[in-house]
């Protein structure tokens, strides 16, 4: 072995011991975040549709657990939200780390004043406020709020993090205390193998490939020998499941050995959410947009800068000699240590096509473009393609605010937006306020939040596809759903009105009473506001509700209605 590559080999085990287990230095620091027996419906770095799971999801089974402080520390920050999060706590702790609950249903009675006298500062339900450090202070073990289903939450659970306070990086909980009980290896379903190369050919095609795997004395492996030419890459579908539930968790480790020397490393311990996007290019974003299959590629594609890869030789792409053999391993280890093996043999092939026709409309990755036709211009910066992709811009056919386009394919995955752009056509002047791009899918339209500017009605996409001008002059629907006309509510603890909107959203919700502004508290996904009565109502002799609702293309729906308390 020559100097130059110990040295780096050296240098790959330092910056590996430096960034990857973190927390395991904090054993014994950390308390479980529930007093209740611990059980995850979800795990830290799981791959969801657009993202990493930047933390554990806990079973809590119904509202109103008790959520504790880890560690002692202060909040440091308070969230209210219809969306994401719903109600949270982000703790700060001397060890430098930041623990983060989520979807919680309610604060201890001090924070929850301080909650609702800010709202009503505010004027607002939503919320999201740092505090000063010796505001709410807690020891570890202490009750700081109450579990729910808050937010972005599909059932009762606690969302909880560990970030390195720093830099906010998620870091894998389940390397401190949490101890789960894990038995079960990962599953592994399908392996798939990628031409890299115009040129690279997988038994005959070249286009990826896929292969059902079979397992035999405990190994994963394919009978036949595969035949490959020119550089290719190895995915693999696989699933971690643990001791006594059915779900499906991610893996922490994958590494790929070829000839018994290790060519690929993944591992999955912190996180950036600056770079989440990336997920869809670690994953197969074809496979999980067709059949919402996780197919985890082995190779990294150039611009994917995310952290996750302590030891790569050649980005996991390699190639096998026309003529030889190759072998390939790979190992897929769960968060509790327990690994399965797949093992398959490839035979080098002749790589070459006769002529290779250079594809049109090739975009580099690391080159910006403007494509323009007739009302629609549309800009892809550089970095917001993973890889080089062939990008087809055209106009496809005639509309009522503008012609459609289509841009690109919509099952390439962009690691940022591109901006696409119309230009407003004279007879639609006047309604410029109420405009905005729309991405067609599958018969369905997409809302796109507008950048409006001169003649120009914009929208930042994160994804391809099909895109035209629309408008929503339609104004939200108020249905109220326990008040009538002079009803006497004295019995009831709150109003409830039922909100909707038809087409663009809703942007804003108040609630005022006797022209006295009152919390309205909004729930997106029940179309439900409500207000509880409280001790911020006028008194009065007679009362007036005054509903104001307005979407994202500013039309506001009001519903009025007198009552007596
Ligand atoms: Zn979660």
């Amino acid at each position: 072995m020559n100097g130059t590559r110990l040295t780096f080999i050296i240098l790959c085990i330092s910056i590996f011991v430096k960034s990857y287990g973190q927390l395991e230095n904090y054993k014994h620091q950390f308390v479980n975040p529930l007093r209740i027996e611990q059980s995850l419906s979800g795990n830290f770095g799981e791959p969801r549709s657009r993202h990493f799971h930047t933390g554990l999801d806990y079973r809590t089974w119904a509202d109103g657990k008790d959520v504790v402080a880890i560690a002692d520390g202060y909040v440091y920050r308070v969230l209210v939200s219809p969306w994401g999060y719903g109600m949270a706590i982000y703790m700060n702790h001397p060890s430098g780390h930041t623990s983060v609950y989520g979807h919680l249903s309610k604060f201890t009675p001090e924070i929850e004043k301080f909650v609702t006298d800010l709202q009503y500062k505010n004027h607002s339900f939503a919320i999201d406020t740092v505090l000063p450090q010796d505001m709410f202070t807690f020891k570890r073990g202490e009750t700081i709020a109450y579990s729910g289903n808050t937010g972005f939450s599909e059932g009762p659970h606690l969302h909880f993090e560990i970030r390195e306070t720093d830099t906010e990086h998620p870091l894998n909980p389940l390397e401190t205390v949490y101890h789960i009980k894990d038995d079960k290896k990962p599953e592994i379903t399908k392996l798939f193998v990628y031409p890299l190369s115009e040129k690279s050919i997988v038994d005959g095609s070249n286009y990826r490939k896929e292969y059902k795997l079979e397992k035999s004395n405990g190994v994963y492996t394919y009978k036949n020998s595969m035949g490959i030419g020119g550089p290719v890459g190895i995915g693999l579908a696989y699933v971690d499941r643990m001791t006594g539930t059915t779900n499906r968790y991610g893996a922490k480790t994958v590494k790929l050995y070829l000839d018994n020397e290790l060519i690929y490393h993944s591992e999955v311990s912190e996180l950036d959410f600056e770079k989440q996007r990336c997920k869809n290019s670690v994953f197969d974003y074809d496979c999980y947009l067709n059949d919402k299959l996780h197919v985890h590629k082995l190779f990294v594609e150039p611009n994917n800068d995310l952290k996750i890869f302590p030891y790569l030789v050649n980005d996991g792409e390699f190639y096998i000699p026309d003529g030889s053999n190759g072998h390939v391993k790979i190992e897929v280890y769960d968060y509790a240590g327990n690994v399965s093996e797949v093992e398959i043999n490839l035979s080098g092939r002749d790589a070459c096509y006769d002529n290779i026709v250079q594809s049109k409309n090739l975009l580099e990755w690391d080159k910006s473009y403007m494509l323009a036709e007739e009302e629609c211009r549309v800009e892809i910066d550089s970095a917001v393609l993973f890889t080089d992709e062939k990008i087809e811009f055209k106009k496809v056919k005639e509309g009522k605010y503008s012609s459609v386009y289509k841009v690109g394919e919509e099952n390439i995955p962009q690691k940022k937006d591109f901006l696409i752009s119309f230009y407003l056509d004279d007879e639609f002047l006047s309604l410029a306020d109420k405009m905005f791009v729309v991405r067609e899918r599958e018969g369905k339209f997409r809302y796109i939040n507008p950048i409006r500017s001169q003649r120009y009605i914009s929208a930042s996409s994160s994804y391809f596809g099909q895109f035209y001008l629309w408008v929503d002059t339609i104004a939200p629907k108020i249905k109220p759903k326990n008040i009538s006309q002079n009803r006497n509510m004295s019995n009831n603890s709150y109003i409830e009105v039922e909100i909707e909107d038809n087409f663009s959203g809703i942007n804003q919700f108040d609630m005022y009473i006797n022209d006295v502004w009152v919390l309205g508290q909004y729930d997106p996904r029940k179309h439900q506001l409500r207000y509880y009565f409280d001790d911020k109502m006028p008194k009065a002799d007679s009362y007036k509700l005054n509903v104001v609702v307005t979407d994202n293309c500013n039309n506001v729906g009001i519903y009025e209605v007198d009552f007596r308390y």
